[in-house]
């Protein structure tokens, strides 16, 4: 039967209507329900609605893969931004009065939008942590209290003043998480635990393999390791023109058995001006050393004189402008930068490998081929080895410890309304197909921080534990 035209549009005033009331009835007994349950005061300015014009701003305002800001991708119903503790306490309580979906957002860096997106879970709302980023340091204690709304920069910057720092990962002080020495958490029913009160089997689970599953963190405290008052940074770029393919072939026997004040990964791209002006390949080597250019030369010489570093290649700088060095910004860039985090807000997907045993020349060369059919191809390579293989693989949720080489990243970006992004996806698809046979298998390991959806996800709320 055909509906007069006029029909349609009262049907959907109606609809319209009834989604409205349904999302305003939400968003109100939310608000009522925080009031009963908070016991500090929280201002109408923490709830932002969807018909509220700051939605977007706060929505994208962290958001860093635009592909989960798409109009197709279901949006929070509001946002609450708590402002203390209690505020997130509160709001874990009313989620489960209420039977409402929580997505809590503290960088907004996850790849595939999950602290900010949801295709199953609808509606929902976002808690935004932002607003909890205190960092309280204790130098007697050598320790940091990290609230979860901090970027990585912000401990970072605080360690120019100190000789200290808060690490994130690499073989002589292992990964951040290694680190971490007590939480404050909301568990399922809104009550705060510290390590004491959660005991140590749910204070192994939080420091890995999907914090969200187990509670809302709060605050980190983690054991700070010391940084000397120098540093030497370098970058040398071998093109394919230039014997790359050799050259990497060795640092993939090297990489994991270096010095463990040497640190240094491989940074993959597609350049131009290759032969006859063509496309190339780059193999970028971005290192860090733990002292000054004539040790690093002499280490370089014992275990990797194949790159050919020359002096003139090192900067000795501090290790604060060193953490800026390695994150690709230029040299001039003032320390407080960090306090801002870095954007890249782009549309891309990643994915990622681990491997056991040096990738061989010809595979090689089919990766440069499958690099070069591709506009904005990246992969990095980083170093295992060192302390990261002498930590037991169940020490914390995370097992990739002795016996890995190394850990691969493969990422294509695109411009947002790029009609072609589904080839880019494909790409990407593909290559992580062609590369199965040289990395970890039985199972093929990934790395949960650079989350792919494509190793699979729960089809709705119901998913049982086998399948999960
Ligand atoms: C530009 C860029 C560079 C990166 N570089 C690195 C790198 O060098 N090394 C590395 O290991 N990773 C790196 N990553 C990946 C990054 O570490 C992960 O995406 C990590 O999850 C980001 O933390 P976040 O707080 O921003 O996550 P969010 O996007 O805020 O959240 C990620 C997940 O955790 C949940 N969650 C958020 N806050 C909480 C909380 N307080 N309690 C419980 N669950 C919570 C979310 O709901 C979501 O499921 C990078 C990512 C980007 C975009």
């Amino acid at each position: 039967m055909a509906f007069p035209s006029t029909s349609i549009l009262s049907l959907l005033l109606v609809l319209l209507s009834a989604s409205w009331a349904t999302s305003t009835s939400i968003q109100e007994n939310f608000i009522q329900c925080l009031d009963d349950n908070s016991e500090h005061f929280i201002p109408t300015s923490a709830v932002c609605a969807q018909n509220n014009s700051s939605l977007t701003s706060v929505l994208n305002s962290t958001a860093q893969n635009l592909r989960y800001l798409e109009p197709s991708v279901p949006k929070p119903q509001f946002i609450f931004t708590p402002l203390i503790e209690s505020h997130v306490q509160a709001a874990v309580i009313c989620a489960k009065k209420l039977g409402i979906h929580l997505k809590f957002r503290s960088g907004g860096h996850d790849y595939e939008g999950l602290s900010y997106a949801s295709k199953i879970e609808t509606p929902f709302i976002m808690v935004h942590l932002a607003r909890l980023r205190s960092i309280n340091v204790d130098i007697d204690d050598n320790t940091a209290c990290v609230e979860a709304g901090a970027t990585i920069g912000e401990p970072r910057h605080w360690g120019t003043h100190h000789g200290r720092c808060i690490w994130y990962h690499d073989e002589k002080y292992g990964l951040g998480a290694d680190n971490v020495i007590d939480a404050r958490i909301v568990a399922v029913r809104g009550r705060v635990l510290d390590r004491a009160a959660m005991g140590e089997d749910l204070f192994w689970a939080i420091r890995g393999g999907g914090e969200a599953s187990f509670g809302i963190i709060l605050q980190w405290k983690i054991k700070l390791v010391p940084v000397p008052e120098t540093v030497t940074v370098f970058t040398v770029t071998k093109s394919l023109e230039q014997g790359a393919t050799k050259i990497l072939y060795r640092w993939q026997q090297v990489a994991d058995k270096l010095d463990e004040d040497l640190f240094i990964r491989v940074i993959i791209q597609g350049a131009n001006a290759g032969k006859n002006g063509g496309k190339t390949v780059t193999t970028s080597y971005n290192a860090l050393f733990f002292d000054d250019a004539e040790g690093l030369l002499q280490v370089m010489g014992q275990s990797f004189p194949e790159l050919g570093l020359t002096r003139k290649d090192c900067i000795e700088t501090s290790w604060i402008k060193s953490v800026l060095y390695i994150a690709g910004y230029p040299t001039i860039t003032p320390p407080e930068t960090l306090l801002h985090g870095k954007s890249s807000f782009k549309v891309y997907l990643a994915k990622s490998d681990f491997v056991k045993e040096a990738i061989p020349g010809t595979a090689l060369e089919g990766l440069w081929k499958r690099l070069l059919e591709e506009d904005n191809p990246l992969t990095i390579w980083n170093p295992y080895g060192g302390l990261m293989g002498t930590i037991s693989e169940s020490e914390i949720p995370f097992p990739h410890r002795n016996g890995n080489k190394f850990m691969i990243q493969y990422l294509t970006a695109w411009q947002v309304g790029d009609k072609s992004a589904s080839k880019h996806m494909d790409w990407i698809r593909r290559l992580h197909s062609y590369m199965a046979p040289y990395v970890s298998m039985f199972p093929r390991a990934a790395y949960v921080n650079y989350r792919d959806l494509d190793l699979g996800m729960n089809k709705n709320i119901n998913t049982s534990f086998i399948r999960t």
